[in-house]
């Protein structure tokens, strides 16, 4: 018996081999299965392994549900991550156009026992103090729930976007209760925004973009040793390090081969050399998938450790495609280029668009952006940017295409 359900089990090996290069041959339900070891895909699975979130002190799941989707009608991504012990869930009001928090929400209505398991992180663009209380408010209206357990200010590119009208407004909403922990997330000169918010100490958290093809420059590492110092827990997003160009490439193809002899697929390797930084406390995965969030699920459970090689491989693939990859350092571009256009946004979109391939993502970012700066896109003299950009991006036809595929 015991023998017949061991063949009947997928075992992790052949698990990967099927979800390696792109997962086509299972269904996401059979997927899922196979990774909680059950035939109903319900029962609970083993916890994922857990981190202290800097001075909060909160032991969190190294892996996060990014919920930046409509979650109102994917409550079995909902139930499926709890189940498997991914219990730090980010949202933000305005993901999935609103319906992510209503979703998140729902399921607290019908499993109100969860959410005391659940490290609930919530965002609004920074603002007025009563325009913030307005937004959290109707948060944790749609999130069903009193308090969220941190909340970020969305997306910054400088520490002086969030000063002391809104470090007296965090103080406040965390006495009334409606927060526990404050910070900010940035996907914008992300190291000069860690290395100011070390200065300041009224900032528990930050999320922000970090991966392998940012984690060994030396002022990436300096910021993570700021923050580290001043306590501040650490939350990698944009882990996968894709770009606003497709990089479909033989490079990616041959990285993904050799990981795979490894027992990892490509995506699985790129967070673990996330998780390798004991000092980065938890991963956001976009994770809009069964296949996806089980995927991740499996590479946050093997601990096998990645070795010089992996590393020196995804170092390899990170030289040879740093041309289709925008690093955020969008002080660069955006001064150069008469300071009108968000250049490293509008790149973001794009990378929504080709590597996510979430087109309804890309344009929903893209409408968000100023109504000048999308008028004036293919507008502006971009020569002097690309000179001055270190990936060496082609700027001014990025720029034309996102304009086409975008607007
Ligand atoms: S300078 Fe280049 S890499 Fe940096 S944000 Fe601008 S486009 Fe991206």
């Amino acid at each position: 018996m015991a023998e017949m359900e061991k063949q009947n089990r997928l075992t992790r090996r052949d698990f990967l081999k099927t979800v390696g290069l792109g997962g086509m041959a299972a269904t996401s339900l059979e997927v899922a299965r196979a990774v909680a070891g059950t035939d109903q895909g319900e029962s609970k699975a083993p916890t994922l392994p857990r981190r202290k979130l800097g001075k909060t002190g909160v032991e969190v799941s190294i892996l996060s549900l990014g919920g930046m989707f409509d979650t109102v009608n994917n409550q079995l991504m909902l139930r499926q991550a709890y189940n498997w012990g991914v219990t730090y869930w980010d949202t933000a009001e305005g993901y999935g156009n609103g319906l992510s928090e209503e979703g998140i929400g729902r399921f607290f209505t019908r499993n109100p026992d969860a959410r005391k398991d659940i490290f609930l992180v919530t965002k609004t663009r920074p603002g007025a103090p009563e325009k913030m209380t307005a937004s959290l408010e109707t948060s944790l209206k749609k999130l069903n729930t009193n308090t969220v357990d941190l909340f970020l200010c969305h997306g910054i590119t400088a520490v002086t976007e969030i000063g002391d009208p809104i470090k007296d407004w965090a103080a406040q909403m965390k006495k009334e209760g409606k927060i526990k922990f404050f910070g900010f997330s940035t996907h914008t000169n992300m190291e000069d925004c860690l290395l100011a918010a070390a200065k300041l100490n009224w900032i528990d958290v930050i999320m922000f973009t970090y991966n392998f093809r940012l984690m060994d420059t030396p002022k990436m590492k300096e910021a993570l040793a700021a923050c580290v110092a001043s306590g501040i827990g650490l939350v990698a997003m944009k882990t996968q390090g894709g770009g606003p160009v497709k990089t479909d490439s033989e490079a990616e193809l041959a990285m993904a081969g050799r990981f795979l002899e490894r027992g990892f697929t490509d995506k699985q390797a790129k967070l673990k050399a996330v998780w390798e930084n004991p000092n980065i406390s938890c991963i956001c995965s976009q994770m809009p998938s069964l296949t996806i969030l089980s995927t991740n699920v499996a590479a946050a459970r093997d601990l096998t450790k990645m070795g010089r090689n992996d590393l020196e491989l995804l170092d390899r693939f990170a030289m040879e495609t740093c041309s289709g990859y925008c690093a955020g350092c969008g002080h660069i571009c955006q001064e150069a280029a008469g300071g009108t256009v968000p250049v490293s946004d509008v790149m973001r979109c794009l990378m929504y668009y080709r590597d996510y391939g979430d087109r309804d993502l890309a344009r929903e970012v893209y409408a968000g952006l100023s109504e000048e700066a999308r008028a004036r896109l293919t507008e502006v003299d971009y020569a002097k940017a690309e000179r001055a950009c270190p990936q060496g991006l082609a700027i001014a036809e990025l720029m034309r295409e996102a304009s086409r595929l975008l607007a």
